[in-house]
């Protein structure tokens, strides 16, 4: 590719403006369809890191005196803002993140959606509550960092930096370096909303060096993470000697049970979709595919056909379903959970280790895999693989789908597939997870957001999202 052709981000945003950072590690941008470099972005490190925090803490005292009207009017200008570049941020997300042209549309549209849905939220929220003799207020933490994943870079940080604004809380944004072309289009749309300096500033850097500056700062009051469980749990003790609020979303392993009364001609495609959902990396995707015994054959073969007819491959051909993945360490990394599937003698029934036939060696194709015969003791069963792997694993009766369906470490979602509602109910009563859909892969932006167990603490999204940015003050005694 022609030098002219590399784009250059070399600013960072802090206090409303771009500025140089004071790191100066430059990090290669990538088209995961060609594997080819298009940029280059220059990564902030801990002093740029402080420099926001203090920028965000400024801003603080008069930005959580705003009112209500004042707060929806910024998050209908951000919408507005962003949605004015629906067009570049859909390049960039296909060209940058690879996700295909159909998924890619729902992901432009997304942080436009978050948006608007926090300032509805918010025309609704009680802040202030009569509890008994008291009246309690619910008043905004303070400086909030917000660090988000690679797999919907937009989405993420307008999601998270619509709660806070809703909230009163300030903002510290430190997305992954991958998505840098994404998060500067966003940027620049937030920034034309004319908000107050100081009030979200965004320094893209490496996770252990900002993030890690972020998680440990006594200036920031509150952490918000989206990402993987072994991040999460290093954001949690960093947070710790300052006590911070912290919000995580982190990894999943999600159950998708399919009943022996199910339609399977409805079933089997919803599951491979749950399975392949943003090319498998997405953290609510269905990974286990529990299977009754009783019609193991048919679902095997139903399966089989489906993956098979899954399109792997140029992200900009409208039938692809599952395009390259992100980068070239996410495609080793789903090349060794296949031939770790098939060292621990799972049966390979469609996909395996390479490329689909026909794709350029350059981009970071997988083969949709499906295996079957898989125990739920082994690894590919029990680790998150964030690719398009699925694994169907065998059961006996109800009892036994939701044994295994809770044995993991894992509850962020689980799918239940059954011919009768009330039954599938039952199960998915039991299932311990986030969120349970029964014959649907639906999304409630109003319903709480996130995980049991190692999948996360806390929720986004919703009164309980908004709940995770403030804290209960009590008035009690006289003129209250
Ligand atoms: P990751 O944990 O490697 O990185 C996420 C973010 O954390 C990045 O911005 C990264 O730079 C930063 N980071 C890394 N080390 C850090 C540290 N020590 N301190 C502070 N920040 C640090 O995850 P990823 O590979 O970018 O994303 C994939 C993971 O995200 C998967 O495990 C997936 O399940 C999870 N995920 C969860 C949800 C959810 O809502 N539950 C949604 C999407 C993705």
């Amino acid at each position: 590719m022609p030098h002219e052709d590399i784009l250059d981000i070399d600013t960072i945003y802090i206090d409303g403006r771009f500025v140089t950072p004071h790191g100066t590690e430059l990090f290669d941008l990538h088209n995961p369809a060609t594997g080819a470099v298009t940029g280059r972005v220059r990564l902030a490190d801990e002093e740029d890191a402080r420099a926001a925090i203090a920028a965000a803490k400024r801003a603080f005292p008069a930005f959580s005196r705003t009112d209500k009207a004042g707060r929806i009017a910024m998050l209908q200008r951000m919408a507005d803002a962003v949605a004015e570049r629906r067009g570049d941020l859909l390049d960039a997300i296909i060209d940058e993140y690879g996700a295909p042209v159909s998924r890619a549309a729902f992901m432009a549209d997304h942080p436009v959606n978050v948006l608007r849905e926090a300032a509805d939220l918010l025309a609704d929220y009680p802040f202030v509550r009569r509890m008994g003799t008291a009246e309690v207020s619910m008043e905004p933490l303070g400086v909030a960092g917000l660090i988000t994943p690679w797999n919907s870079d937009a989405g993420f940080i307008c999601g998270k930096l619509a709660t806070a604004i809703a909230a009163g809380c300030t903002a510290v944004i430190k997305p992954s370096e991958m998505s840098a072309r994404q998060t500067r289009i966003v940027t620049e749309a937030l920034h034309a909303a004319g908000l107050a300096p100081g009030l979200f500033n965004i320094v893209t850097g490496r996770g252990d060096r900002v993030g890690a500056a972020i998680s440990s700062h006594a200036d920031v009051a509150k952490i918000s993470f989206t990402g993987s469980t072994a991040t999460g749990k290093a954001i949690l003790r960093a947070a710790v000697d300052t006590l911070k609020r912290v919000t995580l979303e982190l990894g999943g392993k999600s159950p998708t049970v399919i009943l022996d009364d199910a339609d399977l001609s409805r079933a089997i495609p919803l599951a491979v979709s749950a399975a392949f959902m943003n090319s498998g990396q997405a953290c609510i995707a269905g990974t286990r595919l529990l299977a009754p015994r009783s019609r193991l054959a048919e679902i095997e073969s139903l399966a089989k056909a489906a993956v098979e007819t899954v399109r792997a491959g140029d992200p900009r051909d409208p039938e692809t379903t599952v395009g390259p993945m992100v980068s070239r360490t996410q495609w080793e990394r789903v090349q060794r959970y296949i031939r770790i599937g098939m060292e621990e003698g799972a049966v390979l029934l469609a996909g395996g280790e390479g490329r689909p036939e026909g794709q350029s060696v350059g981009g970071w194709f997988v083969r949709p895999t499906l295996f079957t015969a898989v125990r739920n003791d082994m690894t590919i069963a029990r680790e998150e693989i964030f690719g398009p792997v699925l694994s169907i694993i065998p059961y006996g009766d109800e009892e036994e789908a939701v044994a295994i369906a809770n044995d993991t470490i894992y509850g962020l979602q689980a799918y239940v597939l059954s011919g009768d509602t009330a039954r599938a109910r039952r199960v998915a009563d039991r299932i311990v997870a986030g969120r349970v859909l029964i014959n649907s892969l639906a999304h409630d932006p109003k319903a709480p957001f996130g995980g049991f167990k190692q999948s996360g603490i806390g929720r986004e999204y919703g009164s309980f999202g908004l709940d995770a940015f403030l804290e209960p003050k009590t008035l009690l005694g006289e003129g209250v």
